[in-house]
């Protein structure tokens, strides 16, 4: 008796000390990457109330960032739009509630290396990058900073893949804004994009999109820690199985020599 109310009083501190974000995705990796640009849900469904969150328009009309409820997509302009809550979105995750962590990341720190900032601040707090998907929000000053957005399909049945292959990236010297998104585990069957995703929103509100390449100057991080949950779909007809596995690398990931620049 005594071992079980020990073990119960474990449990809820645990539960009080780890009660941290909930994260939703709506549509999986693998569906959006095959094609499948189709309204998965609604802007305000999915961002209404929500801390953050990225994702991109049906049609691909636009990489998404959320900040709080408010949300633009970011067309071939480069200049984010403010979007409705009845817009669709072919693809998207949002952060909701839980406990905010602050977290230093060092001026001169690079895109690659501020995943291992967040590892390693998982490992301090006893948590392990492959067993949740933290939520991200750095806030203030970047250099060379290549944020990038996508057109619609020119053609029926063209990829995603293919769509960022013709990705338009833009360039910043020095970049003020907040950057949000996630740290999802390095290894997925599909359902979701690995590793660090981050889209930009400019203070001023004249750029933003997909973040290919960044150096930390100074800059203001909070993370929310969230156990790993079953993507929800975004469609009744379920997941699509890939033939190849996808490199989200290539496609998501960050941009690290010169030969890869635009
Ligand atoms: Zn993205």
């Amino acid at each position: 008796m005594h071992d079980q109310a020990l073990k119960q009083a474990r449990d809820a501190l645990h539960e009080r000390l780890h009660r941290d974000g909930l994260v939703e995705q709506a549509r999986s990796a693998s569906r959006l990457f095959a094609g499948d640009f189709s309204e998965a849900t609604t802007v305000g469904h999915h961002f209404a109330g929500s801390l953050l969150g990225l994702g991109v328009m049906h049609e691909i009309l636009g990489e998404v960032v959320s900040l709080r409820g408010e949300t633009w997509r970011v067309p071939m302009t480069g200049v984010p739009v403010p979007v409705d809550a009845d817009d669709g979105v072919a693809f998207a995750i949002a952060a909701h509630g839980g406990r905010r962590h602050r977290m230093r990341v060092p001026s001169g720190t690079s895109l690659e290396s501020t995943q291992h900032v967040v590892d390693d601040y998982l490992a301090r707090v006893h948590r392990d990058a492959q067993q949740v998907v933290c939520a991200i929000e750095m806030h203030g000053r970047f250099t060379d900073v290549v944020l990038r957005t996508v057109a619609p399909p020119q053609h029926d049945g063209e990829t995603l893949g293919e769509i960022i292959d013709d990705e338009v990236r833009f360039s910043f010297s020095t970049w003020t804004g907040t950057m949000v998104g996630f740290r999802f585990p390095d290894s997925s069957k599909g359902e979701t994009i690995p590793g660090l995703h981050l889209h930009g929103i400019a203070d001023d509100r004249r750029s933003g999109g997909h973040l290919r390449s960044m150096i930390v100057d100074n800059v203001t991080t909070h993370l929310w820690i969230d156990e790993l949950h079953p993507v929800r779909n975004g469609g009744p007809d379920g997941d699509t199985e890939l033939a190849n596995p996808i490199d989200f690398g290539r496609y998501e990931g960050p941009t690290t020599n010169a030969s890869d620049s635009p």
